[in-house]
């Protein structure tokens, strides 16, 4: 899998686009201007593995928040703005160490040459984000519609926007809920610039289709190369965000975080309770940050050889289990304590390694 190589921004102190690696973020869904939550929140996402996060500024009393937010965040955070150029100006001043907004519902070009010109003066990337609901009217009469070459040609005319201001530290996103428009809008995209690009699937749903649809979108996307940062976004808990972003990149061998936890579908032929167990050991290891795999296996017909794969593994039998380290048998134990003896080999396994 080769990397398109685009321009490095900096986002306060994480580097992205260049030969960084594809960086993870995710968006606050609290009141900004209760930094008090708003910081308690960030402070989950960047347990979970987030390294960007991205809060709404719909006011005045938000942009005010941002300056107690951004002192205290362990991430550097991105205000998203939308209409009102003078809240991008007081984010600035608040301290932010990025912008995402779409010049085209800011308006008045002078309006955005302030927002450029402020942002130069601090050295603060802008992402142009486009969606496929906010293509230009005149944009979408041309293309008859949001198609990807009409978001695009959007994204294209801000570019050359920001460039004629001499303002190069851009982003660039192209979000649409359809996997296929997303997945052609910045193939396109990434033939016509060198910009990073940030890449998610908008609106992608509730946390089991929303995962599913950007599994495939960004998953598409980065086999291409294609996709600087980027964000999973569901219809939930930001949080649960980070799982799947995670996932889709261990999955790539682009990055790896935490455990990867293998467990079989279950079958007639299951002796545990399987889902139960695997369900407990991956909600127990949520913030485990080490990399190791562990498997959770329902019975003697296939376990044996997934479990003695793993760094640990555990094979049930009948009222029993097998527990494996680095293909090792090591223990048998008993059904009524499976998962807390599991738990503690796994314990034992990561104070030891
Ligand atoms: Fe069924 Fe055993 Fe395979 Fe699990 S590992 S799906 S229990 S055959």
């Amino acid at each position: 899998m080769n990397r398109k190589l685009t321009r490095e921004i900096r986002i306060g102190a994480v580097g992205v686009g260049g030969n960084n690696p594809v960086r993870v973020q995710s968006m606050t869904n609290t009141d900004t201007r209760d930094s008090e939550k708003t910081l308690n929140q960030i402070g989950e996402l960047a347990e979970a593995g987030c390294e960007i996060v991205r809060v709404a500024v719909p006011d005045e009393e938000s942009a005010q928040s941002l300056k107690k937010i951004v002192v205290q965040s362990p991430l550097p955070v991105i205000a998203d703005i939308h209409f009102d150029h003078r809240l991008a100006l007081k984010s600035i001043e608040a301290g932010v160490h990025g912008l995402r907004l779409n010049p085209g519902n800011i308006g008045d070009r002078a309006k955005v040459n302030r927002v450029v010109d402020a942002a130069r003066a601090g050295g603060i990337p802008i992402r142009i984000g486009v969606n496929s609901g906010s293509v230009d009217k005149k944009i979408l009469k041309k293309f008859g519609g949001p198609t990807p070459e009409a978001m695009v040609e959007s994204a294209m005319e801000h570019i050359h926007f920001f460039e004629s201001r001499n303002f190069d530290m851009i982003k660039v996103s192209l979000k649409s809920s359809s996997v296929l428009n997303t997945v052609s809008a910045y193939s396109l995209m990434s033939q016509k610039r060198d910009y990073p690009l940030h890449i998610g699937i908008t609106e992608a749903g509730t946390p089991l289709r929303g995962a599913a649809k950007s599994g495939v979108g960004l998953g598409i996307l980065l086999y291409q190369g294609i996709g600087d940062t980027l964000r999973v976004s569901l219809t939930g808990e930001p949080v649960d965000e980070m799982l799947v972003a995670w996932e889709i990149l261990r999955s790539l061998r682009l990055r790896q975080r935490g455990p990867e936890i293998i467990s079989c579908p279950t079958c007639g032929r299951t002796e545990i309770d399987l889902v139960s167990v695997a369900t407990e050991v991956e909600k127990r290891l949520r913030k485990v940050d080490k990399v190791f795999s562990v498997a959770v296996m329902g019975c003697v017909v296939n376990g044996p050889g997934e479990a003695r794969e793993a760094d640990i593994g555990l094979a049930g039998g009948r009222n029993c289990g097998i527990i494996f380290k680095k293909g090792q048998v090591v223990r048998k134990i008993h059904g009524k304590n499976l998962l807390s003896e599991f738990m503690k080999e796994i314990e034992d396994f990561l104070s030891l390694t």
